[in-house]
């Protein structure tokens, strides 16, 4: 297997793919794939039903809030998030930190009034501002943070208690990387293909009252009330990919839990931010140390030297790594770590970057 460090879609579990594997052709001794099923068959509402009871149990979500399994990736949640919540006279407040801040912001512009809360702009986006520093307007109908910027390499340690106004966070980067307590957010949306499966599925945990009656303007695909009633089975759901999730929930439930994902997503992350921190200035992190990311590991090498980071791209290609050149927005090195990349990779990345730091300091 590959060093994968991709920043999505990402590495998956090798014991999951496996697994998927084992079942590929025949599933549960149908006689078909699961993709070939009905989605109204009992097996296929099992597979639903049982990947968000380990999501509940996982994240320890309240029995207030829904699960839902949508299309369209976290950028339709961009839309529809305004869509749904911003009725007559409210404004959606949000927490500008970066390149997908910026894009929630944005087409949140299409379809009702946005407002900067607070910006981390000034400072080129190397950090996440604090809630000290957040500014909600009375007419807010919720504030939206981003839980960790995957550009940037910015990470929401712990988030800002902003009072009664409902708490949006797009979490699709880091999502079940580490316990979030779950009823200080009003909605938390994340799409799958970082830590939580294969791309075609976004998860939405959202508080029920929050979307009990969503506005009857909007399409029914993108009210929040369709597919609560329908248990996300309103229409033909990506039926393979909630099957994926399940089995990564499964894989993260015997790794012991969210608490024991985080310690070993913190030890894997360590390696890599310590090279960098012990490197005299040859590597330097993107990000503040204090809101650096556990996912996205952002750096450049001397001051920007670009022929530099072209020949760390290429040479670490040749020694099986991939997925270490800068979003193209940015440039830089990014090494992204999720969930299902190993200990043994980011190991293997810290020895190669000692040695890249030998031959070209
Ligand atoms: N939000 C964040 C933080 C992301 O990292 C991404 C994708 O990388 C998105 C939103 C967009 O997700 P999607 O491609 O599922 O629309």
């Amino acid at each position: 297997r590959a060093y994968n460090f991709n920043a999505g879609p990402a590495a998956i579990p090798l014991e999951v793919l496996q697994q998927a594997q084992a079942e590929f052709i025949d599933y549960d001794g149908a006689g078909m794939a699961l993709m070939e099923m009905s989605h109204r068959s009992a097996t296929y509402e099992k597979v639903n039903q049982e990947a968000q009871d380990l999501l509940r149990e996982l994240m320890n979500i309240p029995d207030n809030y829904k699960i839902l399994f949508l299309q369209g990736g976290a950028s339709t949640q961009f839309a529809m998030i305004p869509m749904n919540f911003l009725s007559e006279g409210k404004v959606g407040a949000y927490v500008d930190t970066g390149a997908w801040a910026g894009k929630a912001i944005k087409e949140a512009k299409t379809v009702g009034e946005a407002v900067i809360a607070a910006s981390s702009k000034e400072d080129s986006y190397m950090r996440v501002p604090q809630a000290s520093e957040i500014v909600v307007p009375e007419n807010a109908a919720y504030v939206h943070v981003t839980s960790n910027e995957t550009i940037g390499g910015v990470q929401y340690k712990a988030f800002p208690e902003l009072g009664n106004v409902p708490l949006i966070a797009d979490m699709s980067s880091d999502i079940l990387s580490r316990p979030v307590d779950v009823s200080k957010f009003g909605l938390i949306y994340a799409g799958a293909q970082k830590n939580l499966g294969p791309s075609g599925v976004t998860v939405v945990i959202v508080r029920e009252d929050l979307i009990a009656e969503s506005p009857k303007s909007i399409p029914t695909m993108l009210r929040y009330d369709t597919h609560a009633k329908a248990n996300s089975l309103y229409n033909t759901p990506p039926s393979f990919a909630v099957y994926m999730v399940g089995l990564v929930l499964k894989w993260i439930k015997a790794k012991g839990g969210l608490a024991e994902v985080e310690r070993y997503n913190l030890n894997k992350t360590k390696l890599i931010y310590d090279v960098i921190d012990e490197s005299n200035g040859f590597y330097e992190g993107c990000a503040n140390k204090e809101d650096r990311s556990p996912m996205n590991i952002t750096f450049r090498i001397q001051g920007k030297n670009e022929e530099l980071e072209k020949k760390f791209v290429k040479e670490s290609e040749a020694a099986g790594f991939v997925g270490l050149k800068g979003h193209r927005d940015v440039g830089g090195l990014r090494a992204s770590t999720y969930n299902a990349v190993p200990l043994e990779s980011c190991e293997a990345l810290a020895k190669f970057m000692k040695e890249f730091q030998a031959r070209n300091a």
